[in-house]
């Protein structure tokens, strides 16, 4: 018996990256995974994984995606909404048309979402929707912050509204995770991610996707409206390390010295 066994689970942005590895890691576990991506079908044969074309800012898209579960299956038992996207300008540079499609997929598309699946869910069904540390911090990426904390409001009104018909959401916020979407990032980001992170590397996505099925699973019944980061500990220092490695480096030039 898998850990999902059976059920059926929606993730979206599945194409590649962490949904790619999300999918894969569910349908592992006995669930039945319906992958949805704005992207080009992979050219890939996953047990258990199918996929369907789904642009999630789109309502018509979520729709007939609708319409197929209830024909297919009749119930949805999990939707991941990990469908994302980046934009990396600053405050006084973000154009009004990037902004929006920013809050248009990382927000809109996750409500959306809920909103059209939710006739599907039974009790026991479970949401993830994947947040950022952006979330949690102000880091640079104006609007893709803005909108990953928006997503936070969004969950927590979620899990609270569809506690008692038994559906839980939960948020999960990656830090630097090696994707195609990172693979764009600038080599000074790295690097000073490493030196931000108290593991001292970015994470890979089957760091991610573990936590995924966990929240999907029966496991966690009793978690709800949790945001979980998956980070390498670089949250949880607040800025502190950056103070504990420069007396730490005073300490050894010091010793040095001696
Ligand atoms: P990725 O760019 O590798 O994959 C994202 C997928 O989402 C792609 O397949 C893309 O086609 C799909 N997508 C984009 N717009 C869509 C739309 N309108 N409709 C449907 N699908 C759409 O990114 P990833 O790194 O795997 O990111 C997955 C999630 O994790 C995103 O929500 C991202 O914001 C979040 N995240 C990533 C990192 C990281 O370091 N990689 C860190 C924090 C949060």
């Amino acid at each position: 018996m898998g850990r999902v066994e059976g059920r059926v689970i929606v993730v979206t942005g599945a194409a590649r990256g962490q949904g790619a590895a999300e999918a894969a890691a569910l349908a592992r576990e006995g669930a039945v995974v319906v992958a949805a991506d704005v992207a080009e079908i992979p050219d890939t044969t996953i047990p258990y994984v199918s996929y369907r074309k789904l642009d999630v800012t789109c309502p018509e898209d979520w729709q007939a995606l609708r319409t197929f579960l209830e024909e297919q299956y009749g119930r949805v038992d999990g939707l991941v909404n990990n469908a994302g996207l980046t934009h990396r300008a600053r405050l006084g540079e973000v154009a009004l048309a990037d902004w929006e499609h920013v809050f248009s997929v990382n927000v809109t598309g996750v409500l959306l979402g809920i909103q059209t699946l939710l006739p599907l869910m039974p009790r026991g069904a479970s949401i993830v929707n994947v947040g950022s540390l952006a979330a949690l911090t102000g880091h640079y990426t104006v609007a893709y912050t803005a909108s990953k904390w928006a997503l936070r409001g969004l969950s927590r009104v979620a899990s609270m509204e569809l506690g008692p018909r038994g559906i839980r959401v939960n948020t999960i916020h990656p830090g630097y995770i090696e994707t195609p979407m990172t693979a764009s990032a600038p080599p000074a980001f790295l690097k000073a991610n490493d030196a931000a992170t108290p593991l001292g590397r970015p994470g890979t996505v089957h760091e991610v996707a573990p936590l995924v099925v966990f929240l999907l699973s029966g496991e966690s019944s009793y978690i709800n409206g949790a945001e979980i980061p998956v980070d390498g500990g670089q949250w949880a220092h607040g800025g502190a390390k950056f103070l504990s490695d420069a007396l730490q480096r005073e300490a050894m030039e010091r010793s040095k010295g001696d």
